[in-house]
């Protein structure tokens, strides 16, 4: 682990075997300075122990800097389950680990992520308390995409008003990647404001929904990047924002809510040189682990996500400045702010 690329200073990467219902798993912890680490727990066939481990590394350390941008107390976080989804669930295997996560006493928040769902999570609380992302119970959060789909739908004002001094959305032209639970919620939104929307799915009952509601133009899937338009917002996949795409785009700003659009970092910085401003993926689409957030505290409160909420819009804002202002591209400029924060809550220093 400690020669691993991924490696990144990660405070603990546990790795847990349950030989009677197969459980293999990794839970990655990559800080507490900020609070106990949360993040959610993905299934997934892996080729190898190595890609599991790199995975589970990736996405912890992508956890701390989320959770530092929403100014959580949390720190980051991720666990992964070696298996298929489709055929290798079992109580067995969730109470297994749920065992693995309890053992962490508390160090580790699990939720769900790809390939778990509420279901699986129900039976992961059986064996320990630190889960979120539950249907039922006291501070049960529920399904968070509203809340990110609300963060999205700011962050792209915020855009807006750094591209053309004014976050009045009428008749700007929006393209929306994936109209699923949050972009669905995101055209709802858009359209209200009178922006005018062009969309693409692999879904066509989504589409001709979010279609009827929105009058959005609906385009193939690959024409997406094509589309003559203010803002693209991706909101399905990751790694949209690639060699092959970059040529193509026609916009002004890239915000939307998947994870890990650019492919690699270094997209974010060619994005600049074509004069495409990007909100940083995991700072705009922060709503979701508020949300979590909130149910973590165990006293769920809509007016405390509200005001989180609000606080990572502005914090998406100064991204957004400092990077016009000093000509680097945004999503270096968010992971610089997220290790500073994390830096001086383990040094003690003030905010
Ligand atoms: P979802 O599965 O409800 O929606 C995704 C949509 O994308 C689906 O309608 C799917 O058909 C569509 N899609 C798949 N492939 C496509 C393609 N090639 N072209 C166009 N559309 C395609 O998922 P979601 O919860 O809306 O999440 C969307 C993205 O936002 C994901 O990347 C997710 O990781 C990220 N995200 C979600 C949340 C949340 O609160 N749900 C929080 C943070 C980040």
């Amino acid at each position: 682990m400690f020669d691993h690329p991924s490696f990144d200073a990660h405070e603990g990467a546990h790795a847990f075997h349950d030989a009677e219902s197969g459980l293999k798993c990794i839970i990655a912890v990559h800080s507490t300075a900020l609070g106990p680490a949360a993040g959610g727990c993905r299934m997934w066939n892996y080729a190898s122990g190595d890609a599991m481990l790199t995975d589970a590394l990736r996405l912890s350390q992508g956890m701390s800097f989320k959770n530092a941008m929403a100014d959580l107390p949390l720190g980051g976080g991720k666990s992964v389950i070696w298996g298929d989804p489709r055929q290798d669930k079992s109580e067995a295997l969730f109470r297994a680990f749920g065992r693995a996560v309890e053992s962490l006493n508390g160090s580790y928040y699990t939720a769900e992520d790809v390939g778990i769902d509420t279901s699986d999570m129900a039976l992961v609380r059986k064996e320990t308390r630190y889960v979120a992302g539950l249907d039922e119970g006291a501070a049960a959060s529920g399904d968070p995409s509203p809340v990110t789909a609300m963060g999205v739908y700011l962050g792209i004002k915020e855009v807006a008003k750094r591209l053309y001094g004014s976050d009045d959305l009428s008749d700007r032209i929006i393209a929306v990647q994936g109209v699923g639970s949050v972009g669905g919620h995101v055209c709802e939104h858009l359209a209200r404001d009178g922006a005018k929307l062009v969309i693409s799915d692999i879904d066509e009952e989504a589409l001709k929904a979010v279609s009827a509601v929105t009058g959005a133009t609906i385009v193939p899937p690959d024409d997406i990047y094509d589309v003559d338009a203010d803002i693209f917002s991706p909101c399905a996949l990751g790694a949209v924002i690639n060699e092959k795409t970059l040529g193509r785009l026609r916009v002004k700003g890239v915000a939307g809510a998947a994870n890990n659009q650019l492919i690699v970092p270094e997209m974010g910085e060619f994005l600049r040189r074509q004069g495409i401003l990007y909100a940083p993926d995991y700072v705009i689409n922060g709503g979701g682990i508020i949300n979590v957030a909130a149910e973590i505290s165990g006293n769920y409160s809509r007016e405390w996500v509200d005001g989180k909420l609000n606080r990572l819009i502005e914090t998406l804002g100064q991204v957004l400045d400092e990077a016009l202002s000093t000509d680097q591209p945004a999503n270096a400029v968010a992971d610089r702010i997220a290790r500073t924060r994390i830096a001086e809550a383990k040094t003690g220093a003030p905010k």
